[in-house]
């Protein structure tokens, strides 16, 4: 940050009174200006028909991590709820009919400043249409996954995680909840 977002004057960086960490601190207005993580939220469209379970995935149209798989997922906006958001996205990107379920697992990624969340979903119909920041939308049984070509490790992880879990709901078991924290060297 350059300028304050309420009077324009370039801030600087300091530690408040009662604070432990540097701030963008307005010399002008006296606006301390907080930065916090951000929220990215999405779903897992789930489509099992014949005792085959399918994942919807979105080829990303955008940087970062253009050419490469994603679950439908974006930044949460003000004024909805995280349910709000990872429906919103999963129509923006993928055109998909869900309904969404429990949420399924949250993952913190500290060096980039965000946590992520994803919801079981169950795809509704194969009507799905590639949005303006997909190139492609498809769905993957697990040894279909392009497991080299996932975008991010957040997306490996929950993958992995759901796959897991699916099996044991086939032995009559619960999907579980499932919180993994991330760091630099992690691939998934
Ligand atoms: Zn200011």
């Amino acid at each position: 940050m350059k300028f304050c977002s309420v009077c324009a004057h370039p801030v600087a960086l300091s530690i408040p009174p009662d604070d432990n960490r540097p701030r963008f601190v307005c010399p002008q207005c006296g606006t301390i200006h907080y930065q916090n993580p951000k929220m990215v939220v999405g779903s897992i469209p789930v489509w099992e028909r014949e005792g085959e379970t399918r994942v919807l995935l979105c080829k990303r149209a955008i940087e970062p991590r253009h050419g490469f798989w994603t679950l439908p997922a974006g930044f949460m906006e003000n004024d909805e709820t995280t349910a709000d958001a990872a429906l919103r996205e999963t129509h923006e990107e993928a055109g998909a009919n869900i309904i969404l379920h429990g949420l399924f697992s949250l993952l913190n990624v500290p060096h980039v400043h965000q946590v992520h969340m994803f919801y079981r979903a169950t795809l509704l119909d194969l009507n799905y249409l590639a949005g303006p920041e997909s190139l492609e939308v498809s769905t993957f049984s697990e040894s279909q996954i392009p497991w080299d070509e996932i975008a991010f490790p957040t997306v490996a992880r929950t993958l992995r995680f759901f796959f897991e879990d699916n099996k044991k709901v086939g032995r009559g078991e619960k999907y579980g909840f499932h919180a993994y924290d991330i760091d630099k060297s992690t691939k998934e």
